[in-house]
Protein backbone atom coordinates (compact mmCIF):
# COMPACT_ATOMS: atom_id res chain seq x y z
CA UNK A 1 0.00 0.00 0.00
CA UNK A 2 1.20 3.60 -0.86
CA UNK A 3 1.70 5.86 2.19
CA UNK A 4 -1.09 8.73 2.00
CA UNK A 5 0.74 10.54 4.91
CA UNK A 6 4.26 11.40 5.97
CA UNK A 7 5.88 12.22 9.55
CA UNK A 8 9.71 13.96 9.66
CA UNK A 9 11.22 13.85 12.84
CA UNK A 10 13.09 17.06 13.30
CA UNK A 11 14.99 16.77 16.49
CA UNK A 12 16.51 19.90 17.59
CA UNK A 13 15.60 21.80 21.01
CA UNK A 14 17.31 24.52 22.30
CA UNK A 15 17.34 22.91 25.93
CA UNK A 16 15.02 19.70 27.49
CA UNK A 17 11.92 20.62 28.66
CA UNK A 18 11.93 19.17 32.61
CA UNK A 19 9.41 16.46 31.43
CA UNK A 20 10.47 15.17 28.24
CA UNK A 21 11.89 11.98 26.97
CA UNK A 22 11.20 12.37 23.48
CA UNK A 23 14.03 11.87 21.06
CA UNK A 24 15.41 15.07 20.99
CA UNK A 25 19.08 16.69 20.30
CA UNK A 26 19.98 19.74 22.27
CA UNK A 27 21.92 21.81 19.80
CA UNK A 28 21.90 26.29 20.51
CA UNK A 29 22.38 26.32 16.56
CA UNK A 30 20.47 23.36 14.75
CA UNK A 31 22.78 21.67 11.96
CA UNK A 32 20.09 22.76 9.00
CA UNK A 33 22.41 21.57 6.46
CA UNK A 34 23.69 18.52 7.74
CA UNK A 35 20.20 17.46 8.64
CA UNK A 36 18.62 18.38 4.78
CA UNK A 37 21.41 16.58 3.27
CA UNK A 38 21.09 13.50 5.66
CA UNK A 39 17.08 13.79 4.79
CA UNK A 40 17.74 13.72 1.04
CA UNK A 41 19.80 10.65 1.35
CA UNK A 42 17.32 8.98 3.32
CA UNK A 43 14.41 9.73 1.51
CA UNK A 44 16.37 8.94 -1.66
CA UNK A 45 16.53 4.83 -0.65
CA UNK A 46 12.40 5.02 -0.18
CA UNK A 47 11.89 5.60 -3.81
CA UNK A 48 9.71 2.37 -4.13
CA UNK A 49 7.67 3.45 -1.43
CA UNK A 50 7.30 6.99 -2.24
CA UNK A 51 7.23 6.95 -6.53
CA UNK A 52 3.76 6.99 -7.21
CA UNK A 53 2.57 8.25 -3.87
CA UNK A 54 -0.06 11.15 -3.26
CA UNK A 55 0.60 12.49 0.39
CA UNK A 56 -2.57 14.05 2.05
CA UNK A 57 -1.07 14.77 4.78
CA UNK A 58 2.72 16.10 6.22
CA UNK A 59 3.41 16.44 9.63
CA UNK A 60 6.64 17.84 10.86
CA UNK A 61 7.08 17.04 14.85
CA UNK A 62 10.42 16.49 16.73
CA UNK A 63 11.66 17.90 18.55
CA UNK A 64 11.34 21.52 17.35
CA UNK A 65 10.78 21.64 13.88
CA UNK A 66 10.54 25.66 14.06
CA UNK A 67 14.11 25.45 15.11
CA UNK A 68 15.05 24.63 11.78
CA UNK A 69 13.64 28.60 10.79
CA UNK A 70 11.84 29.51 7.42
CA UNK A 71 14.87 28.77 5.18
CA UNK A 72 15.30 25.04 6.70
CA UNK A 73 11.68 24.10 6.49
CA UNK A 74 11.58 25.24 2.78
CA UNK A 75 14.37 23.04 2.40
CA UNK A 76 12.59 20.33 3.66
CA UNK A 77 9.38 20.03 2.01
CA UNK A 78 11.34 20.83 -1.66
CA UNK A 79 13.06 17.92 -0.67
CA UNK A 80 9.82 16.10 -0.15
CA UNK A 81 8.14 17.47 -3.26
CA UNK A 82 11.17 16.83 -5.41
CA UNK A 83 10.35 12.60 -4.09
CA UNK A 84 6.86 12.29 -4.29
CA UNK A 85 3.57 14.46 -5.12
CA UNK A 86 2.14 16.32 -2.44
CA UNK A 87 -1.77 16.49 -3.05
CA UNK A 88 -3.15 20.14 -3.51
CA UNK A 89 -5.28 20.58 -0.66
CA UNK A 90 -2.83 18.54 1.62
CA UNK A 91 -2.63 19.11 5.56
CA UNK A 92 1.06 20.27 6.04
CA UNK A 93 1.73 20.62 9.59
CA UNK A 94 4.84 22.09 11.63
CA UNK A 95 5.15 21.80 15.57
CA UNK A 96 5.91 25.18 16.69
CA UNK A 97 7.51 26.80 19.76
CA UNK A 98 6.16 30.54 20.40
CA UNK A 99 9.93 31.72 20.40
CA UNK A 100 10.76 30.62 17.01
CA UNK A 101 7.85 32.54 15.46
CA UNK A 102 8.40 35.88 13.43
CA UNK A 103 7.33 37.31 10.22
CA UNK A 104 10.13 35.97 7.87
CA UNK A 105 9.92 32.64 9.20
CA UNK A 106 6.54 32.33 9.04
CA UNK A 107 6.60 33.94 4.95
CA UNK A 108 9.10 31.16 3.90
CA UNK A 109 6.60 28.70 5.82
CA UNK A 110 3.71 29.57 3.82
CA UNK A 111 5.55 29.90 0.65
CA UNK A 112 6.54 26.52 1.27
CA UNK A 113 2.86 25.05 1.64
CA UNK A 114 2.54 25.28 5.44
CA UNK A 115 -1.17 25.82 6.23
CA UNK A 116 -1.42 24.46 10.30
CA UNK A 117 0.54 25.21 13.33
CA UNK A 118 0.97 23.12 16.49
CA UNK A 119 2.40 25.18 19.22
CA UNK A 120 3.86 24.57 21.97
CA UNK A 121 1.87 26.68 24.55
CA UNK A 122 1.78 24.74 27.36
CA UNK A 123 0.46 26.93 29.98
CA UNK A 124 -0.11 30.62 30.36
CA UNK A 125 1.15 30.76 34.14
CA UNK A 126 4.93 32.15 33.96
CA UNK A 127 5.76 29.76 37.58
CA UNK A 128 4.42 26.80 35.57
CA UNK A 129 6.52 27.50 32.23
CA UNK A 130 10.31 28.27 34.36
CA UNK A 131 9.02 24.88 36.10
CA UNK A 132 8.47 23.11 33.07
CA UNK A 133 12.03 24.36 31.52
CA UNK A 134 10.09 26.17 28.32
CA UNK A 135 12.22 28.04 26.35
CA UNK A 136 9.53 30.86 25.89
CA UNK A 137 7.55 33.21 27.84
CA UNK A 138 3.82 34.02 28.62
CA UNK A 139 3.87 36.99 26.45
CA UNK A 140 5.27 35.12 23.48
CA UNK A 141 2.72 32.71 23.29
CA UNK A 142 -0.42 35.79 22.11
CA UNK A 143 2.71 37.28 20.00
CA UNK A 144 3.34 34.28 18.16
CA UNK A 145 -0.54 33.44 17.72
CA UNK A 146 -0.52 37.06 16.00
CA UNK A 147 2.37 36.26 13.91
CA UNK A 148 0.74 33.20 12.42
CA UNK A 149 -2.37 34.82 11.77
CA UNK A 150 -0.87 38.07 9.90
CA UNK A 151 1.16 35.18 8.10
CA UNK A 152 -1.49 33.71 6.48
CA UNK A 153 -1.87 30.65 8.82
CA UNK A 154 -4.57 30.47 10.79
CA UNK A 155 -5.13 26.56 11.47
CA UNK A 156 -3.48 26.56 14.74
CA UNK A 157 -3.55 24.24 17.54
CA UNK A 158 -2.59 25.02 21.13
CA UNK A 159 -0.78 22.37 23.51
CA UNK A 160 -1.73 22.44 27.07
CA UNK A 161 -0.28 20.26 29.64
CA UNK A 162 -2.47 19.51 32.87
CA UNK A 163 -1.98 17.88 36.23
CA UNK A 164 1.00 19.64 37.40
CA UNK A 165 2.03 19.57 40.97
CA UNK A 166 -0.37 21.81 43.63
CA UNK A 167 2.91 23.62 44.56
CA UNK A 168 2.50 25.35 41.27
CA UNK A 169 -0.67 27.06 42.16
CA UNK A 170 -1.28 27.06 38.27
CA UNK A 171 -5.06 27.89 37.35
CA UNK A 172 -6.34 25.14 34.91
CA UNK A 173 -9.21 27.13 34.59
CA UNK A 174 -7.73 30.42 33.31
CA UNK A 175 -5.10 28.48 31.11
CA UNK A 176 -8.25 26.84 29.55
CA UNK A 177 -9.79 30.45 29.35
CA UNK A 178 -6.65 32.07 27.93
CA UNK A 179 -6.20 29.79 25.38
CA UNK A 180 -9.84 29.78 24.27
CA UNK A 181 -9.19 33.88 24.02
CA UNK A 182 -6.58 33.10 21.23
CA UNK A 183 -9.31 31.80 18.84
CA UNK A 184 -7.09 28.15 18.02
CA UNK A 185 -8.95 25.83 15.97
CA UNK A 186 -7.48 23.01 17.67
CA UNK A 187 -6.45 21.90 21.00
CA UNK A 188 -4.27 18.69 22.28
CA UNK A 189 -3.99 18.25 26.34
CA UNK A 190 -1.34 15.95 27.80
CA UNK A 191 -1.63 15.04 31.53
CA UNK A 192 1.66 15.56 33.37
CA UNK A 193 3.47 12.04 33.43
CA UNK A 194 6.77 11.17 34.85
CA UNK A 195 8.96 9.27 32.64
CA UNK A 196 12.44 7.77 33.49
CA UNK A 197 15.38 9.61 32.75
CA UNK A 198 13.67 13.10 32.83
CA UNK A 199 14.66 16.25 35.13
CA UNK A 200 11.32 15.77 37.27
CA UNK A 201 12.30 11.68 37.45
CA UNK A 202 15.38 12.92 38.95
CA UNK A 203 13.58 15.40 41.08
CA UNK A 204 11.19 12.81 42.40
CA UNK A 205 14.13 10.50 43.08
CA UNK A 206 15.09 13.59 45.52
CA UNK A 207 11.48 13.57 47.07
CA UNK A 208 10.37 16.45 45.37
CA UNK A 209 6.86 16.47 44.36
CA UNK A 210 6.64 16.41 40.68
CA UNK A 211 3.14 15.43 39.38
CA UNK A 212 -0.54 15.95 40.79
CA UNK A 213 -2.92 13.78 42.30
CA UNK A 214 -4.65 11.69 40.70
CA UNK A 215 -7.62 13.17 41.75
CA UNK A 216 -6.50 16.48 40.22
CA UNK A 217 -5.89 14.75 37.04
CA UNK A 218 -9.71 13.25 36.89
CA UNK A 219 -11.19 17.00 37.31
CA UNK A 220 -8.55 18.69 35.53
CA UNK A 221 -9.77 16.08 32.37
CA UNK A 222 -13.29 16.61 32.66
CA UNK A 223 -13.03 20.38 33.41
CA UNK A 224 -11.37 20.55 30.11
CA UNK A 225 -13.95 18.49 28.79
CA UNK A 226 -16.68 21.17 29.82
CA UNK A 227 -15.44 24.40 29.22
CA UNK A 228 -14.14 22.67 25.21
CA UNK A 229 -17.33 21.65 24.41
CA UNK A 230 -19.14 25.00 25.94
CA UNK A 231 -16.90 26.63 23.17
CA UNK A 232 -18.16 24.26 20.50
CA UNK A 233 -14.95 22.44 20.23
CA UNK A 234 -15.46 18.59 19.29
CA UNK A 235 -13.91 16.45 21.95
CA UNK A 236 -12.92 14.37 19.20
CA UNK A 237 -10.26 12.02 20.49
CA UNK A 238 -9.26 11.18 24.44
CA UNK A 239 -6.38 14.45 23.98
CA UNK A 240 -7.91 16.16 21.20
CA UNK A 241 -10.34 19.26 20.65
CA UNK A 242 -11.51 20.55 17.61
CA UNK A 243 -13.71 23.16 16.02
CA UNK A 244 -15.84 21.70 13.14
CA UNK A 245 -13.36 20.22 10.13
CA UNK A 246 -10.82 21.20 12.14
CA UNK A 247 -9.36 17.41 13.33
CA UNK A 248 -6.15 17.02 12.50
CA UNK A 249 -6.14 14.45 9.10
CA UNK A 250 -2.72 13.43 10.08
CA UNK A 251 -3.30 12.00 13.58
CA UNK A 252 -6.62 11.11 12.43
CA UNK A 253 -4.99 8.38 10.13
CA UNK A 254 -2.81 7.07 13.25
CA UNK A 255 -5.87 6.35 15.12
CA UNK A 256 -8.34 4.88 12.14
CA UNK A 257 -4.99 2.28 10.99
CA UNK A 258 -3.93 3.48 7.87
CA UNK A 259 -0.42 3.23 6.68
CA UNK A 260 2.12 5.90 7.02
CA UNK A 261 6.07 6.72 6.07
CA UNK A 262 8.26 8.24 8.79
CA UNK A 263 11.20 9.64 8.10
CA UNK A 264 14.61 11.21 10.69
CA UNK A 265 15.64 9.43 13.50
CA UNK A 266 13.50 7.70 15.79
CA UNK A 267 10.34 7.95 12.92
CA UNK A 268 7.95 5.37 12.96
CA UNK A 269 6.70 3.30 9.44
CA UNK A 270 3.40 1.03 8.95
CA UNK A 271 2.69 -0.64 5.93
CA UNK A 272 -0.59 -1.74 7.08
CA UNK A 273 1.32 -5.15 8.58
CA UNK A 274 4.60 -3.93 9.60
CA UNK A 275 5.66 -1.35 11.59
CA UNK A 276 9.84 0.08 11.68
CA UNK A 277 11.46 2.81 13.34
CA UNK A 278 14.61 4.36 13.13
CA UNK A 279 17.62 4.63 14.88
CA UNK A 280 16.80 7.17 17.56
CA UNK A 281 19.89 8.98 18.19
CA UNK A 282 20.69 12.26 16.06
CA UNK A 283 24.16 11.14 15.76
CA UNK A 284 23.55 7.45 14.56
CA UNK A 285 20.94 8.45 12.24
CA UNK A 286 23.80 10.67 10.60
CA UNK A 287 25.99 8.30 10.63
CA UNK A 288 24.28 5.42 8.97
CA UNK A 289 23.39 7.94 5.95
CA UNK A 290 26.76 8.98 5.56
CA UNK A 291 27.97 5.37 5.04
CA UNK A 292 25.28 3.99 3.39
CA UNK A 293 23.70 1.70 6.12
CA UNK A 294 20.09 0.92 6.45
CA UNK A 295 18.81 3.62 9.49
CA UNK A 296 15.92 1.41 10.18
CA UNK A 297 16.59 0.23 14.02
CA UNK A 298 13.57 -2.51 14.59
CA UNK A 299 11.03 -3.81 13.33
CA UNK A 300 7.71 -5.87 14.32
CA UNK A 301 5.20 -7.93 12.02
CA UNK A 302 1.52 -7.67 13.18
CA UNK A 303 -0.70 -10.91 13.28
CA UNK A 304 -4.23 -10.76 12.92
CA UNK A 305 -4.62 -10.64 16.83
CA UNK A 306 -2.49 -7.90 17.55
CA UNK A 307 -3.93 -5.66 14.57
CA UNK A 308 -7.45 -6.62 16.19
CA UNK A 309 -6.07 -5.41 20.01
CA UNK A 310 -4.66 -2.67 18.32
CA UNK A 311 -7.61 -1.73 16.67
CA UNK A 312 -9.79 -1.96 20.05
CA UNK A 313 -7.37 0.15 21.62
CA UNK A 314 -7.34 2.92 18.60
CA UNK A 315 -11.29 2.81 18.22
CA UNK A 316 -11.84 3.45 22.14
CA UNK A 317 -9.63 6.50 21.99
CA UNK A 318 -11.72 8.61 19.55
CA UNK A 319 -15.07 10.32 19.71
CA UNK A 320 -16.94 7.71 16.68
CA UNK A 321 -15.81 4.67 18.79
CA UNK A 322 -15.87 1.14 17.17
CA UNK A 323 -18.19 -1.69 16.40
CA UNK A 324 -19.00 -4.07 18.78
CA UNK A 325 -19.68 -7.77 18.26
CA UNK A 326 -22.38 -9.80 20.16
CA UNK A 327 -20.11 -11.07 22.33
CA UNK A 328 -18.79 -7.89 23.33
CA UNK A 329 -22.36 -6.48 24.50
CA UNK A 330 -22.86 -7.98 27.86
CA UNK A 331 -19.41 -6.57 28.85
CA UNK A 332 -19.51 -2.99 27.53
CA UNK A 333 -23.41 -3.21 28.68
CA UNK A 334 -21.13 -3.31 31.99
CA UNK A 335 -19.35 -0.04 31.29
CA UNK A 336 -22.36 1.77 30.16
CA UNK A 337 -23.99 1.02 33.67
CA UNK A 338 -21.14 2.67 35.13
CA UNK A 339 -20.92 5.89 32.75
CA UNK A 340 -18.17 5.27 31.15
CA UNK A 341 -19.60 4.49 27.71
CA UNK A 342 -22.12 4.52 25.09
CA UNK A 343 -23.85 2.33 22.51
CA UNK A 344 -24.70 4.11 19.28
CA UNK A 345 -27.21 2.51 16.84
CA UNK A 346 -27.38 -0.58 19.44
CA UNK A 347 -30.13 -2.59 17.03
CA UNK A 348 -28.64 -2.55 13.61
CA UNK A 349 -24.92 -1.69 13.42
CA UNK A 350 -23.87 -1.25 17.33
CA UNK A 351 -20.88 0.83 18.38
CA UNK A 352 -19.61 1.22 21.95
CA UNK A 353 -17.44 5.02 22.20
CA UNK A 354 -16.21 5.91 25.63
CA UNK A 355 -17.45 9.00 27.69
CA UNK A 356 -15.16 11.44 28.97
CA UNK A 357 -15.04 9.27 32.44
CA UNK A 358 -14.54 6.23 30.57
CA UNK A 359 -11.38 7.57 28.51
CA UNK A 360 -9.99 8.36 32.32
CA UNK A 361 -10.25 4.62 32.19
CA UNK A 362 -9.03 4.12 28.64
CA UNK A 363 -5.95 1.73 28.62
CA UNK A 364 -7.69 -0.70 31.23
CA UNK A 365 -11.15 -0.57 29.54
CA UNK A 366 -9.80 -1.05 26.13
CA UNK A 367 -7.52 -4.27 27.73
CA UNK A 368 -10.31 -5.62 28.59
CA UNK A 369 -12.09 -6.16 25.72
CA UNK A 370 -9.02 -6.56 23.64
CA UNK A 371 -7.98 -9.51 25.96
CA UNK A 372 -9.41 -12.33 24.45
CA UNK A 373 -7.46 -12.27 21.82
CA UNK A 374 -4.51 -10.69 22.90
CA UNK A 375 -0.92 -11.97 21.32
CA UNK A 376 2.66 -11.26 21.61
CA UNK A 377 4.27 -9.00 18.76
CA UNK A 378 7.34 -10.97 17.04
CA UNK A 379 9.60 -8.62 17.50
CA UNK A 380 12.92 -8.64 15.05
CA UNK A 381 15.68 -6.41 16.00
S1 LIG B 1 10.45 21.53 23.14
FE1 LIG B 1 9.21 19.64 23.05
S2 LIG B 1 10.59 18.07 22.26
FE2 LIG B 1 11.88 19.80 22.92
S3 LIG B 1 12.49 19.31 24.98
FE3 LIG B 1 10.63 20.54 25.14
S4 LIG B 1 8.93 19.06 25.17
FE4 LIG B 1 10.75 17.96 24.48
Amino acid sequence: MLPRHLYIHIPFCARRCSYCDFSIAVRSQPPVEEYVTALRAEMDGLQRELEGATLDTVYMGGGTPSRLGGVGIRDVLKTVRERTRVANHAEITIEANPDDVNDMAVAHWVAAGVNRVSLGSQSFDQAALNWMHRTHDVSQIGRSVGTLKRGGIDNISLDLIFALPAHLRRSWESDLVRALDLGPTHLSLYGLTVEAHTPIARWADRGATVEGSEESYEEEFLAAHNAMTAAGFDHYEVSNFARPGKASRHNSAYWTGAPYLGVGPSAHSFDGSTRRWNVAAYSEWIRRLATGTTVIGCEESLTEENRSTEEVYLGLRTRSGRPITEDEIGRVQAWVQAGWAVIEEPVQNPRVRLTPTGWLRLDSLAADLAAQRALPVSVNS
